[in-house]
C-alpha cells in the first residue's frame, strides 16, 4: 500500500477509537436470523394453516416417547396434513436416530416436518432438516430455546460435535403456552435455568451488542419472575406465558451470539459423560458465572440487577436452590474420578471466555459444582465491553 494511504487509514482508525472511547454505544456487528413467531395460547389449533402457508402439505411429526400421545392426537387434527409420527427421539441428537427418522421421512413422503416437544425432537427436526432442506416448525414445550438457533449438536460414539448453518434454523416457531403447562416442575426448573444461561453468556460474549443484551436483560428478568410460579403452581397460565416468552427471548441471545466456558463445559459433560441436558445447565451455571465474574463486572451487574439480588452467581445459585432445580454433578450421576477428563475436555477446542482458561481452576470448579457447594467468586478483574 501506498505510504500515504496507509497514514490517512492508520489515523483513521485513531481517530474511530478515540471515538468509540468517548461514545456510550460501543461499535458493534448484528446480524438477524429469518423466522416466523407465533406465540400464544391454543395456537396449535392454526398449525395446519401455517404448514400450508410456508409452502407445505404433509408433515412428518416429531416427539419424545413421552409425548406421544399428544402428537397422535395432533396428528388426528392434522388429518391429510399429516404424513406420518416419528416418537424415538432423545437428548443430545444421536445419529442412528437421524438415520432411523430419514427412513421414516422418505416412507410417509412428508414434505416437511413438525417437531413438537423440547430440544430433543427439535434437534431431530433440525437434524432432517440439514439433510433434506425440508421446511421445519418447532412448537416448542419446554424452555431450552433450541428452536431459535441455527445450532445442531449431534453425537457420535459418545462425541458431541456442533455445527451451524442457516439450513439448520427452523423456518416457523408456534409457541403455545398451553403445550408447556404439563412441564413437570423438577424439568421446568431445569429448562428455565438452562434458557438463562443463554442470556448470562450473550451479556459476556466477545461479539456482544446492544440488541442482544437487552433481550438478554429482558429475558433473565421473565424467568427469574416466573420461573417460582411456575414450579409451585405449574398450571398458572400467565407465568408459564411469561416463562415461554423468556425461553424465546433467551434462545435468540443463543443464536445470535457466541457462548462461552458454561455451554462448553455443558457439551462436553452432556456428550461424553451422558449427563442430561437442562440439569447439567442448572447445576453448573453459577459456579461458571463465579469463574468469570470478576473478568465481566458490568456484565455481572446487568444480570445481577434483572435477578434482583446483589450478586449474580450467588444469585444464580440461591435461584436453583429456591426452584429445587439439581445442584450437584453427583446427584446427576456423574462419577468424581470423571472430573479430570472433563477438565481437559474443556481445554481442548474451548470457547471464548472473558476469564482465561486455566486447567487448575477448571477444575475447582468442576469439584464445587460435583459437591454443590455455594459458588466462589475469583478474582483477575479485567472489564468488559457492551454488557
Ligand atoms: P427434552 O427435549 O429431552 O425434554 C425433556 C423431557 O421433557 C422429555 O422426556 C420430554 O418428553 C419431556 N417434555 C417436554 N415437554 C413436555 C411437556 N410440555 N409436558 C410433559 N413432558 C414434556 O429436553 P430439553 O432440555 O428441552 O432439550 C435438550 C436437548 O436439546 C439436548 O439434546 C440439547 O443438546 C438440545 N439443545 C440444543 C440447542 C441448540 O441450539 N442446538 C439449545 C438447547 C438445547
Amino acid at each position: 500500500m501506498h505510504a500515504g494511504a496507509a497514514g490517512w487509514l492508520a489515523s483513521r482508525f485513531e481517530t474511530s477509537v478515540t471515538r468509540a472511547k468517548q461514545c456510550n454505544v460501543m461499535p458493534f456487528v448484528y446480524t438477524g436470523l429469518p423466522a416466523r413467531v407465533v406465540f400464544g395460547f391454543g395456537t396449535l389449533a392454526d398449525l395446519a394453516n401455517e404448514i400450508r402457508g410456508l409452502g407445505g402439505s404433509r408433515a412428518l411429526l416429531l416427539c419424545t416417547p413421552r409425548q406421544l400421545r399428544d402428537v397422535q392426537a395432533l396428528s388426528i387434527h392434522l388429518g391429510h396434513a399429516c404424513a406420518g409420527v416419528f416418537a424415538q427421539a432423545v437428548m443430545h441428537t444421536p445419529i442412528e436416530v437421524t438415520e432411523r427418522a430419514l427412513i421414516a421421512l422418505r416412507e410417509c413422503r412428508a414434505d416437511c416436518i413438525v417437531a413438537l416437544g423440547g430440544g430433543s425432537p427439535i434437534g431431530l427436526g433440525k437434524a432432517l432438516a440439514l439433510r433434506t432442506d425440508m421446511l421445519q416448525i418447532a412448537v416448542p414445550t419446554t424452555y431450552a430455546g433450541s428452536e431459535a438457533t441455527p445450532v445442531l449438536g449431534e453425537t457420535r460414539d459418545n462425541i458431541k460435535t456442533t455445527q451451524r448453518s442457516l439450513a439448520i434454523l427452523p423456518e416457523m416457531i408456534l409457541y403455545d403456552v398451553e403445550l408447556s403447562l404439563t412441564l413437570p416442575p423438577s424439568i421446568s426448573a431445569a429448562s428455565g435455568l438452562n434458557a438463562i444461561a443463554h442470556a448470562v453468556e450473550a451479556l459476556y460474549a466477545r461479539d456482544a451488542n446492544p440488541l442482544t443484551s437487552s433481550l438478554a436483560v429482558q429475558g433473565i428478568q421473565a424467568l427469574a419472575t416466573a420461573l417460582p410460579t411456575v414450579v409451585s403452581a405449574p398450571r398458572d397460565r400467565d407465568a408459564r406465558a411469561e416463562a415461554l416468552y423468556g425461553a424465546w427471548l433467551c434462545g435468540v441471545c443463543l443464536a445470535t451470539v457466541g457462548m462461552g466456558l458454561h455451554h462448553k463445559l455443558c457439551h462436553t459433560l452432556g456428550g461424553s459423560f451422558e449427563l442430561p441436558h437442562a440439569q447439567t445447565h442448572a447445576v453448573l451455571l453459577p459456579h461458571a458465572v463465579a469463574y468469570n465474574s470478576a473478568a465481566a463486572p458490568a456484565a455481572m451487574t446487568r444480570i445481577a440487577r434483572a435477578l434482583g439480588v446483589v450478586d449474580a452467581a450467588q444469585g444464580l445459585f440461591d435461584l436453583a436452590r429456591r426452584l429445587d432445580a439439581p445442584r450437584s454433578l453427583e446427584q446427576l450421576g456423574m462419577s468424581r474420578a470423571a472430573l479430570a477428563h472433563a477438565a481437559d475436555q474443556a481445554l481442548t477446542d474451548p470457547y471464548w471466555s472473558p476469564r482465561p482458561i486455566e486447567r487448575e481452576r477448571i477444575l475447582l470448579l468442576l469439584e464445587d459444582a460435583y459437591l454443590g457447594r455455594r459458588p466462589q467468586s475469583t478474582s483477575t478483574p479485567q472489564g468488559d465491553r457492551h454488557a
